[in-house]
Parts: C-alpha cells; structure tokens; sequence
C-alpha cells in the first residue's frame, strides 16, 4: 500500500526545508530522542529523519514528540556495511522494522558492537590506558549501538584526550592503535534487507573520508540493480568539486539526490541540523520509492509522521 495515497508527486513548496540524517543517544548521538526532534523543529527545519546507527530503538519516542508538536519524522537507520573492503553507511528511510531478516541482521552488528566495547578496553589498557568497560557504559547508557564515539566520549571524561576528535586522531581512528573492527553486513545485502522491508535505501556521506572517489558510477550503477534508491551528495564530508561530481553520476543513473546535517548533537562539530538540506522534489521521490517497495514486497512501511 502506498505511504500515502493520492499524495504521489506531491509538491511541497521549495521553503520546506528537509534533513534526512541525524543521530540521538541511542546511538552516539548526545540528545535524546525527544530531544533531537524538538532540536529540529527550533532549527527551522520541516522534515527530519532520525537515522542512528544499526537500530529502531529511538523511533517510538521520536515519533510521539513529532506528533505532539507537529514537525515531520521519516524513521530511518545508518546501516554499518562493508563493500569491497571499503566501510559503507547506508541510510535505509521506513523498512518495516520487523521483517525478520533484518531484525536478525541488525542484531549480528550490534552483537558485534557488544563484543568489540571489551576488546577496544584491552587494547586501551594494553597501551596504559586505565579505561573500563565500564567507563564507557556510564558515558552511553542508552546506547542500543556502543561505538567507538563512546569510548572517546570516555577518554574525554577519564582526561586522556580533550574530545572525541582528538580521541579518533589519536587512538581510535583505522590504524591507530586503539582501533578494533567489528562485523558488518555486506553493503550488497543490505540494500537487499531494507529494499525486501519495503524501504528506500541511500547511500551516506558516499565519498567522505576517503582519497578515492569509490564507488564510482559502474559500480554505482549495479548497487542500483540491487535496489538502491539514492545518494548523500551534500554532507560535511564532501567538499563542492566532490558535491557536484556524484550530482552528476546521480542525475545520469536516476538515483535520488539527498543532503543532509549527520547531526550528533555535541559529539560533532560543524553538523548542526540543517546544514545541508535535501530538496522537496527528491525527498518526495525517496518517498515514492519506500512506497514502490513496500507494495512490490509486501512489507508494510512505518508512514511517515506529519
Ligand atoms: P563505529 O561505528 O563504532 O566504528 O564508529 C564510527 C562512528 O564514529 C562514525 O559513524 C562517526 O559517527 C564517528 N566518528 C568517526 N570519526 C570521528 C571523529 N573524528 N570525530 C567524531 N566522531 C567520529
Ligand atoms: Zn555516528
Ligand atoms: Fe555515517
Ligand atoms: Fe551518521
């Protein structure tokens, strides 16, 4: 069924403004959920997704808050995955949060996320850090995602390092010697998992953080094979040669063209919400495609709260 009926091709005025990638608490964000869709309603903003990491867990009370006040909330999750060796986040807008599929996914990345929290503490100890699971456990009590943001959150509070930037520079970051992997879905599979949910999937901060501008268009083109629906062309971590290269690559395959803050509260710097913003047109595509999935598979899709 449609997420909405009759509203296909919508047209929401080009003031609206959209952010489609923010963090709470239940990840390594540092609001609340409440918190953050408040934040965002004081922001200006007139639509806000709340994507935090591996998990729904934050969904209920965002969107109890959003209908109380009255700001639209797209239910989303930033899904850890791996594809070619490369770390992929892929933002995956309305699957229904109880196909088992992807329930018993999700649950292997945040198994591996529990194990990992003992291991970084070792590796920390082993270099002379005195840091316990349990400093870090106090620093994110409600994370359903612990992550390395957490364990920095408990270097910053132990006063081994001043914040979590400096924490990632210099232990936790890939080839510091704080760092420790984690299981991840392969990017091919989740893109599967949130397409058989009946959601729409886009890929996060694509080129961020990264030398190589991988993936590039072919293999772009197959990861739209698969079911991907879209692009994060303007994030923080692109600058504008980079924004305007994959708007490109987006505008010659069809795929959405997303922009959005990647909001962590105070636990990043120069994201505040709606620093980047998505237009109206492609978030009522993005829409559009959870809707195309959700009949093709069956899978009812969380609506969207207005
Ligand atoms: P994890 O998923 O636990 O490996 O942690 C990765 C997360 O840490 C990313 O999703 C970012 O949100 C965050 N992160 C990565 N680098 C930094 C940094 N330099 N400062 C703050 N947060 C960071
Ligand atoms: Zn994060
Ligand atoms: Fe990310
Ligand atoms: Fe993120």
């Amino acid at each position: 069924m449609p997420l909405h009926p009759g509203e296909r091709g919508c047209h929401y005025p080009s003031r609206v403004r959209i952010d489609l990638h923010t963090h709470s608490r239940v990840s390594d964000g540092t609001d609340s959920p409440e918190e953050l869709v408040r934040a965002a309603q004081a922001a200006g903003l007139d639509v806000v997704a709340l994507t935090d990491h591996d998990t729904a867990d934050g969904w209920a009370e965002a969107a109890a808050t959003a209908a109380e006040i009255g700001i639209e909330l797209v239910r989303g999750m930033e899904i850890s995955t791996l594809h070619q060796g490369r770390s992929v986040h892929l933002l995956g807008y309305l699957p229904d949060p109880t196909y088992p599929p992807l329930v018993t996914e999700l649950q292997h990345v945040l198994e591996g996320r529990r194990h990992r929290l003992p291991m970084m503490v070792e590796r920390l100890r082993g270099l002379g850090v005195e840091i316990t699971v349990d400093d870090v456990l106090a620093v994110s009590p409600d994370a359903a995602a612990s992550g390395r943001p957490h364990v920095a959150d408990a270097l910053v509070r132990l006063g081994v390092v001043a914040d979590r930037d400096e924490a990632f520079d210099t232990l936790l970051a890939a080839g510091r010697p704080g760092y420790v992997g984690r299981y991840a879905t392969s990017l091919d599979q989740a893109i599967a998992l949130v397409a058989e949910a009946g959601g729409a999937s886009v890929i996060a901060h694509v080129w961020g953080r990264s030398t190589s501008e991988r993936p590039g268009e072919a293999e772009l083109a197959s990861l739209q094979e698969l079911g991907l629906t879209g692009l994060e062309v303007d994030h923080q971590d692109h600058d504008a040669t980079r924004r305007d290269r994959l708007r490109a690559i987006a505008r010659n395959l069809g795929l959405v063209v997303t922009g959005s803050s990647d909001y962590h509260g105070t636990g990043k710097t120069m994201h505040d919400l709606g620093v980047n913003t998505t237009a109206p047109e492609e978030y009522a595509r993005l829409i559009d495609a959870a809707a195309t999935a959700s009949a093709a598979s069956g899978r009812p899709t969380p609506q969207v709260i207005r």
